[in-house]
């Protein structure tokens, strides 16, 4: 019954291709709504959460969520209202995403990389700028996922849904690192999540040129195989990404500035 009411839901969110624009104005085809977007954001966290290999560092997390805070309050209004949520995962690797709906995971080994509260704001500033401007929506509309996101209602209802579809859809919404599938996010949806990502962390007192440093950790790193970690295949071109954050560092330091001048000083510990 639920699946037949989410084929129909998105069979007509086909129908209704809405043309939304970023906050920049790029105007964009998504063939989901938000709500919807928001829905399976929840339900790929909550899989992850309940997944018995997946463990919860509920002290990461509280750090993690201290960030999340401080990024989110500079977020317009109608992303403020979103149930932002961080936990942090005990995975080795060094990666973090956020779903829609407000959910950001990270997990432990990026902290060996983001080795302070400003480089962490970095990444998940980055991450939720991927959530601001609807990426998620946008991959999930082109590469027509309806049938993932069927089996991805499914197992929110509380059924097995099939591996391989939520997989593609956990990939597309942001999270594939967790669950094996890598989908790199295009150079446009990269320097638009890094532009807003480095702005957010001004505003909120963390120092932009964090992000610099950030990563030129992550190119150094090795993943826990000993390879470039996989961070960088869902986040390519890290020397292109280098170079425009440091271009936007003059700029941004007067807003760093003025945010830490009205007493926006994060104290996020790592402990
Ligand atoms: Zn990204």
């Amino acid at each position: 019954m639920l699946r037949i009411r989410f084929s129909l839901m998105f069979a007509s969110a086909a129908l209704l291709a809405a043309c939304a624009s970023t906050p920049e104005g790029r105007s964009q085809v998504l063939l989901v709504s938000d709500s919807q977007m928001n829905q399976m954001g929840l339900a790929a966290f909550q899989q992850m959460k309940a997944n018995d290999k997946l463990s919860v560092v509920p002290a990461k997390s509280v750090y993690a969520q201290c960030v999340v805070d401080a990024l989110v309050r500079e977020l317009p209004p109608e992303w403020q209202r979103l149930p932002w949520e961080a936990q942090a995962f005990a995975i080795k690797e060094p990666n973090a995403f956020a779903l829609p709906g407000g959910k950001v995971g990270l997990n432990t080994g990026l902290l060996r990389v983001a080795t302070d509260q400003d480089q962490l704001a970095a990444v998940l500033g980055h991450e939720i700028g991927h959530v601001m401007y609807r990426h998620a929506g946008e991959r999930v509309s082109q590469q027509q996922l309806a049938q993932a996101g069927v089996a991805l209602a499914g197992a929110y209802a509380g059924r097995r849904a099939s591996g391989d579809n939520v997989n593609t859809l956990m990939a597309a919404l942001g999270a594939g690192v967790q669950v094996g599938v890598l989908l790199p996010f295009s150079r446009k949806h990269e320097s638009e999540a890094d532009r807003a990502g480095q702005r957010l962390m001004a505003q909120a007192g963390f120092d932009p040129r964090a992000a610099v440093t950030l990563w030129q950790n992550m190119q150094q790193a090795t993943g826990s195989d000993g390879r470039p970690p996989e961070v960088l295949s869902t986040h390519p071109d890290p020397a292109g990404r280098i170079t425009q954050l440091e271009r936007h560092v003059a700029e941004l330091m007067p807003v760093y500035e003025a945010a830490r001048a009205s007493g926006k000083r994060p104290r996020c510990r790592d402990d």
